[in-house]
């Protein structure tokens, strides 16, 4: 009998995971999983067929196939972020071999991960009451803000797509205030994207340093500025580092918290992207916590919150895989 596959794929700007998996319920099994770079190639479509073709898994059929994709997501195609691609669903139908894809924006893949992850793939930073029947959201820190909503309704979470890392940032303090007064003097507007993600550490270092940190190398690329930063901080060797990473860890508590207000996300925040798990310590000393629940008057609100950081750092893989087994069932 011919095996009859699931292929996922996690479509970055750098590195493309593209992975087969067994139709299994509700967690699909990986059976052959290759990390890809993206540019090696001149489109999706070339990829999915050298896959294909050499992957060690025992296949010739896929079912069905899903990519999150770091982008905009419209009708039958996606324009990606940090790739200078087109995807579309038409030739990704070819090259995979069957008529049944989708491709959903990679922070809503990910979220689609999360109601089949396990206790290992979560650290939990508060256990608030959990709630099996409640909402949950996103907050996916990287090189951007990436937020989904999950919304509980007939018995499963259905994620939803955000462009909330484009909300403004809210000061809080006059600090922030000063930081949101240089910023909007450099961008015009300052949306929270640019203080909580990976160019935001780097706007916030530029901010406490009046410029540039002695301690980096001369010619540092700006991707490396967010490690030399946090590490210079828990190190404690920097005291302008410090004060920057401190202000990231509680801006990042502030604007869980925002969503969280909007949302009620009694089943849980879930904190995903590569930021958290590499500064847990930092997440778990309280900071951030005292930040998430500052809002009064919904503090005690957001102390039943659960918040958990997804450490599975090919959660948007999963994800993936579970879009694509939904869509094999499909009549
Ligand atoms: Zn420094």
């Amino acid at each position: 009998m011919v095996m009859r596959m699931l292929l996922a794929g996690d479509l970055g700007g750098t590195k493309t995971l593209l992975g087969l998996f067994s139709s299994r319920r509700p967690r699909p099994e990986p059976l052959d999983i290759r990390e890809f770079v993206t540019l090696d190639y001149p489109d999706l479509p070339s990829m999915v067929r050298e896959f294909l073709r050499t992957t060690t898994a025992d296949t010739d059929a896929v079912r069905a196939a899903a990519f999150g994709v770091a982008g905009l997501v419209g009708e039958g195609e996606a324009v990606l972020t940090n790739v200078p691609w087109r995807v579309e669903v038409a030739s990704l139908e070819a090259a995979a071999g069957t008529p049944r894809v989708a491709l959903v924006n990679d922070v809503e893949a990910m979220a689609w991960s999360i109601a089949v992850l396990d206790g290992t793939e979560l650290e939990t930073l508060q256990a608030g009451t959990a709630d099996a029947d409640g909402n949950a959201v996103l907050v996916s820190a990287g090189t951007g803000l990436g937020q989904a909503f999950l919304y509980y309704r007939d018995g499963r979470l259905w994620p939803t797509p955000s462009e909330g890392g484009h909300c403004d940032f809210a000061a809080r303090t006059a600090r922030e205030l000063a930081l949101v007064a240089e910023l909007a003097s450099r961008f015009g507007r300052v949306d929270v994207e640019r203080v909580v993600s990976g160019q935001g550490i780097v706007n916030l270092a530029e901010f406490t340093h009046r410029g540039r940190c002695d301690a980096w190398p001369t010619d540092v690329d700006p991707t490396d500025v967010p490690a030399y930063v946090s590490s210079q901080a828990m190190a404690g060797t920097c005291q302008a580092c410090v004060e920057a990473f401190d202000m990231f860890v509680e801006a990042f508590g502030a604007v869980a918290g925002n969503i969280a207000v909007q949302t009620i996300p009694r089943g849980g925040v879930f904190l995903g992207g590569g930021i958290p798990p590499k500064i847990l310590p930092a997440l778990r000393d309280g900071r951030f916590l005292r930040a998430f629940t500052a809002k009064p008057p919904m503090v005690g609100l957001l102390e039943t919150v659960p918040v958990h950081v997804i450490l599975n750092d090919r959660a948007g893989l999963v994800g993936a895989s579970v879009v694509a087994r939904r869509l094999a069932e499909e009549r």
